[in-house]
C-alpha cells in the first residue's frame, strides 16, 4: 500500500489530473487508467516496442551518464538518454521515478508554489560561503550576472532559475526552460563562479581584433561549446579545463559584448 502522500505528491496529482501528458524537463509523463508512463519527450511518437522497458528502479542509473558514458553532474542538463519507457504503477512509484531522474525536483516544484518560496538569491547564498568559495563575493554584479547567464544557460540546464543577482532577472517563463525551478545556486554554478573569479584575478592581456575577427571567433566558440559534441575528455563538472563548455560560453558572451550592436551575433540559447 502507498504510504501517506507527501504534499508534493498531492500537488502533483492535481497538476497531472485531466492532462493528456505533462513534460517534466525532458521526460514526458502520460497518465494512464492505472499509473503513469514515463519516457524521453523526444521519443513521444515512438512505439513502445521500439523502446527498452525500464523499471522504476533502473531510472537512477539511467540518469547518471550521457549516451557517451560521461557523468552527468547536473541531472537537469538536457542530455538525458533516450530510447526507453517505464511505467510507474502508483503515485509513490511516480514520485520515486521522478526523484531518480531529477533528484529533489518534485519537492522544489512544490516549494516554489509556497508563500514565501524558499529562494536563496546569489548574494545571500554566496555571502554564507567560507573557505575557497569566499572569493566569489568579490565578483561585481555585472561579472556575477555574466557567470550566471553562461553557467545556467538552457544548453546546460533546464531548471528555471528563480533566484537572481542585481542586474539579472530570474528566467522568464518563456525562456525555454522546464517546469522544474532552481531555488538557489547549485554546486556546479558555485564552482563556475569561483573559476570565473580566478580568471579575473590573472593579469589580462590586450589583444586588438577587428569586428570580423571577433565574429569568426564567435562562430568557432559556438561549435566548440556545443554540449552535444562534448567528449568524455571534457567533463562537464571540471570547470578548471579551458575547454569546458561553460567557460567557452562565458568567453563567447564576453566577446559578443565587444561587438558593435549592428554586427553582433546572437548568443545560442
Ligand atoms: S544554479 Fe544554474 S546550473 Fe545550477 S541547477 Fe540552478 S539553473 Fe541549473
Amino acid at each position: 500500500m502507498d504510504p501517506a502522500p507527501s504534499p508534493p505528491r498531492l500537488a502533483f496529482r492535481c497538476e497531472l489530473a485531466g492532462r493528456e501528458f505533462l513534460d517534466f524537463a525532458e521526460v514526458r509523463l502520460t497518465p494512464e487508467t492505472s499509473g503513469c508512463e514515463l519516457r524521453h519527450g523526444a521519443d513521444a511518437g515512438r512505439e513502445r516496442s521500439e523502446l527498452l522497458v525500464l523499471t522504476v528502479g533502473d531510472l537512477r542509473e539511467l540518469a547518471q551518464t550521457t549516451v557517451t558514458g560521461a557523468f552527468r553532474p547536473i541531472k537537469t542538463a538536457p542530455n538525458l538518454r533516450r530510447g526507453w519507457w517505464c511505467r510507474a504503477a502508483t503515485e509513490a512509484e511516480l514520485e520515486e521515478a521522478l526523484d531518480a531522474l531529477y533528484p529533489g525536483a518534485l519537492t522544489d516544484w512544490w516549494a516554489a508554489g509556497e508563500n514565501p518560496a524558499p529562494v536563496q538569491h546569489f548574494r545571500e547564498f554566496t555571502g554564507r560561503q567560507t573557505g575557497m568559495y569566499r572569493g566569489i563575493r568579490e565578483l561585481s554584479d555585472a561579472d556575477a550576472a555574466a557567470v550566471i547567464r553562461a553557467g545556467c544557460a538552457v544548453q546546460f540546464c533546464l531548471r528555471r532559475r528563480v533566484w537572481s543577482v542585481a542586474g539579472l532577472a530570474p528566467d522568464a517563463p518563456d525562456a525555454g526552460k522546464s517546469v522544474i525551478p532552481c531555488l538557489e545556486p547549485c554546486p556546479v554554478l558555485l564552482e563556475f563562479a569561483r573559476q570565473g573569479r580566478r580568471l579575473q584575478v590573472d593579469a589580462a592581456m590586450t589583444v586588438a581584433l577587428a569586428p570580423g575577427e571577433i565574429a569568426t571567433l564567435l562562430h568557432a566558440l559556438d561549435r566548440a561549446g556545443d554540449p552535444s559534441t562534448m567528449t568524455s575528455t571534457v567533463r562537464e563538472g571540471d570547470l578548471s579545463q579551458p575547454a569546458n563548455p561553460r567557460r567557452i560560453r562565458l568567453l563567447r558572451d564576453r566577446l559578443q559584448g565587444l561587438l558593435p550592436v549592428s554586427s553582433s551575433v546572437d548568443a545560442k540559447e
